[in-house]
């Protein structure tokens, strides 16, 4: 399929690099297209960025079948735009679409078709440290009508909007409220799809965590509430005793994509890594023997997020203010390939 341009004739003024923050400016152009069950995807264009009229029925509004993804376009030293394991997100946003009961995109299609508008909108890729351009694809289901049932229309959109270093201060542990009542996802659910209603649904815990003085929460399993499943919207890493262990995906977590490439470069150093049930419990006790080492946070966003402290029914896990060695070598390692720093030894990197 063809992609048809229409560049926009009135480019906006680009924003102060040093204040970007997350999700805040969009570029000048956005690429869409549309799916009908008799065509399939088509009518794919890139085109000034602009709202999109929509009937006040679209079924997105009130079933919220609704689904996206994210990732980052990283300018490098000399000047190269390159992406992070861009099908892997295209490949888990078919995941997502199949539990949501919409159509498959196809992988290739869709990373070309990333690369292309962030081609188009390169100028926008800023260039201080720790800055990046992110991705962010989408599908909304549009049939106007208000049954409950899958729609058979749908849009698939790309945004793209500069971001801000997320440790402009150099990274720092932060402090983590293990959420006793509300859960995230519950096994048979649609915990392990990327799709809207999730993160609304996890706005009342981060709200009350905030409220308390906690960075985010850590979400437990929604059955017995003892195992650990992520830290807010990231995967989580524990080191105990010199194993690695993160909680395997049963169905209720999100298979992140820098938790799979975090396990891969662990491995690959040599170092045990255990996927399985980790629960609170072994947790504080690993602590009051003093065997927790480490505990950490993956995703795209900020790729290792260090934790210091952990709120679990009053009692408190300190783990420090410092920035564990394992935490900074696996962060070093993944930002500096992200950024061709560090050679690219697992062919994770895709130039635009
Ligand atoms: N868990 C949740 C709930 C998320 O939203 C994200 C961000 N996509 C992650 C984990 C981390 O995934 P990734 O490493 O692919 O960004």
């Amino acid at each position: 399929m063809e992609i048809t341009i229409e560049k926009t004739t009135s480019p906006k003024t680009k924003p102060d690099q040093n204040a970007l923050g997350f999700g805040k400016y969009f570029t000048d152009h956005m690429f869409i297209m549309d799916y009908e069950k008799n065509i399939g995807w088509h009518n794919a264009k890139i085109i000034p960025y602009q709202p999109i009229p929509l009937d006040p029925a679209t079924a997105v509004f009130h079933y919220g079948q609704a689904i996206f993804e994210g990732l980052k376009a990283y300018r490098t030293d000399d000047n190269r735009i390159l992406l992070f394991r861009p099908s892997k997100n295209m490949e888990r946003i078919n995941i997502t679409n199949q539990r949501m009961c919409m159509p498959d995109v196809d992988v290739d299609f869709c990373v070309n078709a990333i690369k292309e508008i962030v081609r188009i909108d390169q100028d926008w890729i800023p260039s201080a440290p720790g800055t990046a351009l992110y991705i962010r694809p989408f599908i909304i289901a549009t049939d106007p009508y208000l049954g409950v049932r899958a729609s058979q229309t749908y849009k698939f959109m790309i945004i793209l909007s500069p971001v801000g270093a997320y440790y402009p201060q150099g990274m720092n542990p932060v402090n983590i409220y293990v959420e006793p009542d509300y859960v995230r996802a519950v096994r048979g659910g649609t915990g392990d799809a990327k799709t809207c209603g999730n993160y609304a649904a996890s706005l009342k815990a981060q709200e009350r965590a905030a409220e308390k003085g906690y960075v985010q929460v850590l979400w437990l399993d929604g059955v017995e509430k003892k195992y650990i499943e992520e830290v807010g919207s990231m995967n989580v890493f524990f080191k105990i005793n010199g194993e690695i262990i993160t909680p395997a995906l049963g169905g209720s977590i999100l298979p992140g994509i820098t938790r799979a490439s975090v396990i891969h470069l662990l491995k690959a150093w040599g170092l045990t890594v255990t996927e399985r049930k980790i629960s609170m419990d072994e947790l504080y006790q690993a602590y009051q023997s003093g065997i927790l080492e480490e505990a950490f946070g993956t995703g795209t966003a900020a790729v290792i997020s260090p934790i210091g402290e952990l709120s679990w029914n009053g009692e408190n896990i300190e783990l420090g203010k410092e920035v564990g060695e394992l935490a900074k070598k696996v962060y070093d390692t993944i930002t500096g390939i992200q950024t061709g720093k560090v050679e690219d030894a697992f062919g994770w990197i895709v130039e635009v």
